[in-house]
């Protein structure tokens, strides 16, 4: 072997290295369209509870106007009574029913009001949910296209990439073709080179013997780092 095996294999690496970055890339992308998704289907399930909470919310109303109608049919009725009454016992006691029946009617008009608050600030929510899935019903259309047109171009680099690897792979010698083909199932996320450093591994730190690392530094062998396994190179990454 020789330097410009290294040569190969360092500018082989890069590429992939490149290669890695447009990958993430295409991904930080998608996940820009996953997120506001996410969002979305979020949004929808709050709309649902929400709307099915006003639904609650008003068919109570609706019971306490019932039960406020009674209420009023009934001091009405007492009222009635009372112009009638002729005894000053039967007076009292419609005086009483009278108290018990407004203070029943001032109760509920009370709750009705909670009520009807409760009621408006929940359609206030709906209104602003209503109005975002809409509004990012838009966007995402938008950002899908923006997406698909970005990611595209990622792909037409990768593609360029590969292409130049192709021509280096063509290049090398079947032994260093092998060496290329394992090394890229060992790591096909990552670099797969790496270098000494006063005998040291610069990607684990794993220390390396004098002899073994001067003919590493002659590129007159070809070793891969005990511990990590990427292939020790004498060419240093510019
Ligand atoms: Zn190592």
């Amino acid at each position: 072997m020789n330097l410009e095996f290294f040569a190969q294999m360092l500018e082989l690496d890069n590429l992939k290295s490149k290669i890695l970055t447009h990958q993430s890339q295409i991904q930080s992308n998608s996940n820009r369209v996953s997120t506001v998704e996410k969002f979305r289907v979020q949004s929808a399930e709050e709309l649902t509870r929400l709307k099915k909470n006003l639904e609650d919310t008003h068919h109570h109303f609706l019971q306490q106007e019932k039960e406020l109608h009674k209420v009023e049919q009934l001091l009405t009725r007492s009222s009635e009574r009372q112009s009638q009454a002729s005894t000053s016992q039967e007076c009292a006691a419609v005086e009483q029913e009278m108290k018990l029946f407004s203070a029943q009617k001032d109760k509920l008009e009370n709750e009705l009001f909670d009520v009807l608050e409760t009621e408006e600030k929940l359609k206030k929510s709906i209104n602003e949910k209503t109005q975002f899935l809409e509004g990012s019903e838009k966007s995402l259309l938008q950002i899908k296209d923006e997406v698909i047109a970005l990611n595209n171009k990622e792909e037409d680099e990768i593609k360029k990439i590969q292409e130049r690897m192709q021509l280096y792979i063509n290049e090398l010698s079947p032994t260093g073709k092998s060496i290329w083909t394992d090394l890229c199932k060992r790591f096909p996320k990552e670099n797969a080179i790496t270098f000494l450093q006063n005998g040291t591994c610069q990607n684990c730190r794993s220390h390396v013997g004098r002899n073994l690392e001067s003919q590493i530094e002659k590129g007159t062998i070809i070793e891969h780092c005990s511990q990590c396994k990427r292939l020790l190179s004498p060419l240093k990454r510019v």
